[in-house]
């Protein structure tokens, strides 16, 4: 602003300068001009004053000359002329005195001439046959013409000189002014240019600064974006369920992050030897369903990995077609293990660049992603640890009551029956003496699958403990469930167990069947029936089902039970 101010001054006075110039340069010239012209008027007065002075001198001959033939002729035409010429020589007089009135040097020359003529007037006037010449005043006269001619010679002289003079100042004035002027038009120039100069460098500046300014607000309004999106991200990653329900939320995140991408999000299996492709986004094609980790050289090498040409032109091997030219496989890892991956697929540099730009919350949502997944996956685990029993798979007596106390008040709710299996495998512990406890946890595992089986999706198995099992059937009544239970004690007789290549003994079961609403109300009571009845068909020789109304109704001692 103060160079600004201060170049603004300068020119200002750079310009009254000019202007200050320009009018002495035009006072000059007009004085030298003025004076040009006064010269040339006394030059013509000068010369108008030597014509004058030429004509009086050759009156002064035709007077004398006139007066001379007259004396020889006596031609009194002669005298007349001479008359008339003295006469033109007076009024000539009378007219020098005139034209020199503002010559002081010439003026009392005019004057002495006048007085000549007058004289000389006089003469020729009174002129006659007798008289003598008049060569007195003549003589005068012709002195005082002589005088005046030489005095104006000289100031004519001087007025050339001086005429002379003003010209050539004029000239050096003109060529002085035109230098002058062309200092003062490049001064104005250079400072108009530097001013031109200054505004462009000031409205660079000015435009790179409003880049600068846009770049920082684009860069805030996309990290709002970004932001926005990972909040939201996270918002419904926490609400998912399971691990394919994270899968997909992640995924469709990731489309919104990175428009104009196709991807998908792959999870290492169970096994650990497949890769499986759950989610994906915008409709990838190339990527092949179910591929080797180390068919990913992102996974290979444990980091996120490009493949764009010039930058790293090796290509993954999990394509089903042809592989794309630009794509980008990131590791989902969490808590140090690896998850996965995500693909990313881009249609062209242009896009990749897109994704290069935003890969810092690329890599904030994947890992979001990442850690979610491992988060479902453990709680999964966790979940299945704390219902199931380890080593049948079989939920476990927790998760029985539980479900046993929903079904009956389900059953109660729709006005339905509910039976109530108690199973237990017959000699049990002879079995586990005979061939070893692996051999046991063979066969219970068996019995497990068998049970599992012979029941309907709806129907709940549980390892009550030991080697007793409980199976909950929603909505069998008496002969229902009994048909069940047989069939089910009939598929264990059938089975054929063998152990490191030994042949196992025939497994049997026994099993009590108590019924909602028939037998009991409670889950106590149902259990406790059931119970019952278990022991009735061990105590009538095992391998046999028993329903708890078949059953006496004196309370039947567990402890006997246990000894058979
Ligand atoms: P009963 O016909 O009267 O039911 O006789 P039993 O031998 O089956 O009954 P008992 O209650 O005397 O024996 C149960 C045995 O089951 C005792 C225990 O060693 C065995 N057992 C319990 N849990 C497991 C297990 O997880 N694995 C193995 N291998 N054996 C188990
Ligand atoms: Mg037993
Ligand atoms: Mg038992």
């Amino acid at each position: 602003m103060r160079g600004k101010t201060r170049a603004l001054s300068r020119l200002i006075l750079a310009t009254i300068g000019a202007v200050i110039c320009v009018s002495v340069a035009g006072w000059l010239l007009y004085n030298s001009a003025k004076q040009v012209s006064d010269s040339r008027d006394a030059l013509e007065r000068s010369q108008s004053v030597l014509y004058d002075l030429q004509q009086q001198s050759q009156r002064l001959d035709r007077i004398e000359s006139n007066l001379q033939l007259y004396l020889l002729t006596r031609d009194e035409a002669d005298l007349r002329s001479s008359h008339s010429a003295v006469v033109a020589f007076y009024s000539g007089a009378l007219h020098l005195e005139q034209q020199v009135a503002d010559n002081a040097a010439q003026l009392p020359h005019a004057q002495n001439l006048e007085k000549q003529a007058s004289l000389l007037l006089k003469s020729v006037d009174s002129f006659t046959q007798s008289s003598p010449l008049p060569s007195q005043e003549l003589f005068a006269c012709r002195d005082v013409v002589g005088i005046m001619q030489a005095a104006e010679h000289e100031l004519l002289s001087r007025r050339t000189d001086a005429t002379r003079f003003t010209g050539s100042r004029i000239l050096l004035i003109s060529l002085g002014f035109t230098g002058l002027s062309m200092i003062v038009i490049l001064v104005l120039f250079g400072l108009l240019l530097r001013d031109a100069l200054h505004r462009r460098r000031y409205e660079e500046r000015l435009f790179e600064a409003n880049e600068k300014l846009g770049g920082t607000i684009r860069a805030l309004e996309r990290q709002a974006r970004e932001s926005d999106l990972l909040t939201a991200a996270r918002d419904e990653l926490q609400l998912c369920m399971n691990s394919s329900q994270a899968q997909h939320s992640a995924a469709r995140y990731l489309a919104q992050l990175l428009p104009g991408t196709s991807g998908g999000i792959c999870l290492i299996n169970e096994s650990r030897q497949l890769i499986e492709v759950d989610a994906t986004w915008n409709n990838t094609t190339a990527l092949q369903d179910g591929f080797a980790p180390d068919a990913c050289c992102g996974l290979r090498s444990g980091r996120m990995r490009w493949r764009r040409p010039g930058q790293s032109e090796v290509h993954c091997e999990h394509f089903a077609g042809k592989p794309p030219e630009n794509y980008l496989c990131l590791p989902l890892v969490a808590h140090g293990e690896t998850l996965g991956m995500v693909y990313v697929e881009c249609g062209s540099a242009g896009i990749a660049a897109m994704v290069d730009a935003n890969l810092r919350a690329l890599q904030q949502m994947v890992e979001l992603a990442s850690i979610r997944i491992a988060g479902l996956n453990l709680s999964t685990i966790l979940e299945h640890q704390s219902i199931r029993d380890g080593l049948t798979n079989l939920f476990n007596r927790r998760f029985m009551e539980i479900a046993l106390d929903r079904e009956l008040r389900r059953a109660r709710r729709h006005h339905k029956p509910l039976a109530v299996l108690m199973l237990d495998i017959d000699h049990f512990k002879q079995l586990n003496d005979t061939y070893g406890h692996e051999a046991g946890d063979l066969v219970l595992r068996e019995v497990a699958a068998v049970m599992r089986e012979a029941v309907r999706a709806e129907d709940t198995i549980c390892r009550y403990g030991g080697e007793e099992f409980v199976a909950i059937l929603p909505e069998l009544a008496i002969n229902d469930a009994l048909a069940r239970a047989e069939s089910i004690r009939n598929r264990v007789s059938e089975l054929r167990l063998y152990h490191r290549g030994e042949p196992l003994r025939e497994i049997t079961i026994s099993i009590g069947i108590a019924v909602y609403p028939q037998n009991g109300e409670s889950l106590d009571e149902l259990l406790s029936l059931a119970d019952r009845a278990l022991y009735e068909a061990k105590h009538l020789g095992r391998n046999r089902v028993v329903l708890a109304e078949n059953v006496g109704s004196a309370p039947a001692d567990r402890s006997q039970m246990i000894a058979y």
